[in-house]
């Protein structure tokens, strides 16, 4: 069979939704499985590139995404005293590939669910088990039993389809660093978007649309580590005396808002396909967020699937979809840790010789060095 059928995705975040939107519009039926109570995602920002703005224009919501973001106009890496090291040329950036967009995460999440049909979203429903079965898939959950032509595990990191179907998988690996993320209220003052570099620690300033910003703070730690006065207690004790406008964008930070989680990225896969089960977004390659593409690539993972699903019989299909998506996410998976390892880099003489490299590095070769990441296309 081709064309169309039905799909149960397992997972409503930014992959699961995505993908629900890119099967509808070619005509499948299509169920998502989540297991929270509610569609959606915590208050906090994220980046998408002009590949993922692609594959939002790809799914008819690109116009929806650059309205409620903001396209970055400034941006760069600076050292721990505030200077830059490195400017990144946002206008040739754009002339190239297309902008760079900062969106809340909230705002991204209206924007995907607002797409799709009230009754293909299942929410409050936990998914237990899945078994292939000849021609089909049969998922069971907390509501009962769903069968379908395709199943896509859109689980994220610890996904439960992962585990049922690819058992001899490795599990997700620390990266050795821990992340804080907030948003500030109104900020008053225009700032630019940054990451400032320290010392096993760095600190991100991503303006957003309505004067706000989104921050992220980033530093080494024991897997687990928590702090008995608070997150923002220890956000503030590590990062309230940096450069400016760090400080001044702290103090206008809700505590009670911030995120922190541990960083972890998954190991390779020999396959991202079992049967009629595909794995998408991070459940497939859950990768660090140093190379800011880990939702692009499920956005790109969805637009992909949706299309080949649309071109051949299932088999063929999933096999097209294993052949295109799994070495470029393994490498952006690889990628994103290697620039994690520089970011965080403690020894001082270390980090003396890496601020030198970058600030002696043309702008051109950053920009260069993303073509790989951003020439991306949907499949015709
Ligand atoms: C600090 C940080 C910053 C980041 N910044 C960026 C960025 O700037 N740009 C970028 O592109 N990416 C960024 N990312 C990565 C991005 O957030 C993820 O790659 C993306 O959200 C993955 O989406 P997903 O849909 O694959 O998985 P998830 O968002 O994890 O969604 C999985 C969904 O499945 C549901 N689920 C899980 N188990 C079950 C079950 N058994 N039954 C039913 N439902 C289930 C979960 O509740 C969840 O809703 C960042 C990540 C972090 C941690």
């Amino acid at each position: 069979m081709n064309g169309s059928g039905k799909a149960v995705v397992v997972g409503g975040g930014i992959g699961g939704l995505a993908t629900a939107i890119a099967l509808i519009r070619r005509g499948w039926q299509v169920e998502v499985l989540e297991r929270a109570a509610e569609f959606g995602e915590a208050g906090s920002g994220i980046s998408l590139w002009a590949n993922g703005i692609r594959a939002m224009d790809a799914l008819g919501l690109g116009d929806a995404v650059r309205a409620a973001g903001l396209v970055e106009t400034e941006g760069g890496i600076r050292d721990r005293a505030g200077r830059w090291l490195s400017k990144t040329d946002t206008g040739e950036l754009a002339r190239r590939y297309g902008p760079l967009v900062a969106i809340r995460r909230t705002d991204l999440f209206a924007i995907l669910s607002g797409a799709l049909p009230g009754e293909v979203l299942r929410p409050g429903v936990t998914v237990t088990g899945i078994e292939n079965a000849g021609d089909g898939v049969a998922v069971t959950h907390t509501s009962g039993v769903s069968e379908a032509d395709v199943v896509v595990g859109a689980d994220g990191i610890h996904s439960v389809v992962r585990a049922a179907l690819w058992p001899d998988a490795q599990g997700p690996r620390y990266a050795g660093y821990t992340a804080w993320r907030m948003i500030t209220g109104p900020l008053g003052f225009s700032v630019s978007g940054s990451e400032t570099w320290g010392r096993g620690e760095r600190f991100g300033v991503v303006p957003l649309r309505d004067g706000c910003a989104y921050l992220f703070g980033v530093a080494d730690a024991p897997e687990g580590d928590r702090h008995p006065d608070g997150e923002f207690a220890e956000v503030r004790r590590r990062f309230a005396n940096w450069p400016a406008p760090i400080p001044e964008a702290l103090a206008q930070v809700d505590p009670a808002t911030v995120l922190h989680h541990d960083l972890y990225d998954l190991p390779p896969l020999d396959t991202y396909v079992r049967g009629r089960v595909a794995l998408l977004g991070d459940a497939a390659h859950a990768m660090t967020p140093n190379l800011g593409q880990g939702a692009n690539q499920a956005l790109e993972d969805a637009v992909t699937l949706a299309a080949v699903l649309t071109e051949h019989p299932v088999g063929e299909a999933l096999d097209a979809y294993d052949r295109l998506r799994r070495p470029r996410t393994t490498a952006m998976v690889r990628r994103s840790r290697m620039i994690g390892a520089v970011a965080q880099l403690s020894w001082l003489p270390a980090t003396v010789l890496r601020d030198t490299v970058i600030r002696l590095s043309p702008r051109s070769a950053m920009l260069r060095s993303l073509d790989s990441v951003l020439t991306w296309e949907p499949p015709a």
